[in-house]
């Protein structure tokens, strides 16, 4: 199969052009995001491999189609930035890679958490400068602390997993509760219940439409004083502005982020050269209390070993015409 990997850095290439020695596809390989400007690069591929910020809506899975396009594989677990329905009416097979290394994101969690906790983003830059004063840096022991896990998938079970080795109380929503989390000690409760009771809230749960904004005003008004609040999972389940009003006036008293609503037209880029555009951003990065990651958290050797591999064996299961364990849409 020919196939088009939009949205391409010097890792993908490399852990990609690795997995397929034991596939032999032809990869093509472009920079440039999936969108309605770039579809033509695939024109004469059999099918594109995409990744979080490339855009799959109707109009692209039109496209894609009148390109000779018949699979979009997905070098990713979330699929908000594919329209299904649009794929599979336009005859497009969509796959993914549904897990890949659950451990490199829960892992990331911790490191936010921890970091935010105990200032670590401020003692470094301070200790470079030779101050070592510690005022403004003193955080709390999590023994003991309350932390609530909403989405306790594969990702989130992880999370409780690391959390309980702190000896944390765990609460965790879900709409399918996860036995094995049950089994780890964490206790479900209502949605409404957790925030009110927790000191550190951490998302893992997939953005879909009832999910959008699920950390809004009235949501962040219901939270403890001070909490802090973890977002690794996608960006639009924060409403950032409300974020922003809600670490002004104390009620956040830390946030950590690895994905942000808007992030397509910044993250994966160097634009240190560039004036910011995004005004929310902006004031986020101002905070002392807010540190940002971007969208890094799935970025380990073996989540990368993992993703290619998945991959490779997704389109190779395709062009054998074998089952496909992680589709997600098939053509109408
Ligand atoms: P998963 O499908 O294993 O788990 C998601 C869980 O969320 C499930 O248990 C599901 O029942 C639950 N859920 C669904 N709707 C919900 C709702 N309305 N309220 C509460 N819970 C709900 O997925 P996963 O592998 O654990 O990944 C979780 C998310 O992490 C993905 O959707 C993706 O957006 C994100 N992610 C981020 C990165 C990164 O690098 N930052 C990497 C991989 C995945």
């Amino acid at each position: 199969m020919r196939i088009a990997i939009f949205s391409t850095k010097p890792y993908d290439t490399a852990f990609l052009e690795q997995a397929n020695l034991a596939h032999g596809h032809e990869l093509v390989f472009f920079d440039a995001r999936l969108g309605p400007k770039t579809t033509p690069l695939a024109q004469g591929c059999d099918g594109v491999c995409i990744f979080v910020n490339d855009c799959v809506d109707a109009a692209v899975a039109a496209a894609l189609a009148r390109a000779g396009v018949r699979l979009i594989a997905l070098r990713c677990a979330g699929f908000n930035n594919v329209d299904l329905a649009a794929a599979s009416a336009h005859g497009l097979t969509v796959v993914r890679v549904p897990a890949y290394s659950p451990h490199a994101v829960a892992e990331h969690t911790l490191a936010l958490i921890l970091s935010l906790n105990r200032r670590i983003h401020r003692a470094y830059a301070r200790v470079r400068e030779g101050n070592f004063t510690l005022d403004g840096l003193m955080g709390f022991d999590l023994v003991g602390r309350t932390v609530g896990v909403i989405g306790t998938g594969r990702i989130g079970a992880v999370v409780v997993r690391l959390l309980r080795g702190f000896d944390c109380r765990v609460l965790a929503y879900d709409v399918a509760p996860n036995p094995e989390c049950v089994a780890l000690g964490a206790d479900y409760v209502s949605l409404g219940d957790l925030l009110r009771q927790s000191d550190i809230v951490t998302l893992h749960c997939p953005l879909a439409p009832e999910t959008y904004h699920l950390i809004g005003q009235d949501a962040l008004a219901s939270m403890k004083p001070g909490v802090m609040l973890i977002n690794t999972s996608r960006g639009a389940l924060l409403d950032a502005a409300a974020a922003i009003e809600a670490l002004k006036s104390g009620q956040l008293g830390a946030l950590g982020l690895d994905v942000y609503e808007e992030e397509a037209d910044m993250f994966f880029e160097d634009l240190s050269n560039r004036v910011l555009q995004d005004d929310i951003f902006a004031r986020l990065l101002t905070f002392p209390n807010v540190l940002i990651t971007g969208h890094q958290a799935f970025f380990t050797r073996e989540a990368l070993t993992a993703i290619a591999e998945t991959t490779l064996a997704n389109i190779s299961a395709f062009a054998r015409g074998a089952d496909l364990p992680n589709a997600l849409a098939r053509p109408a």
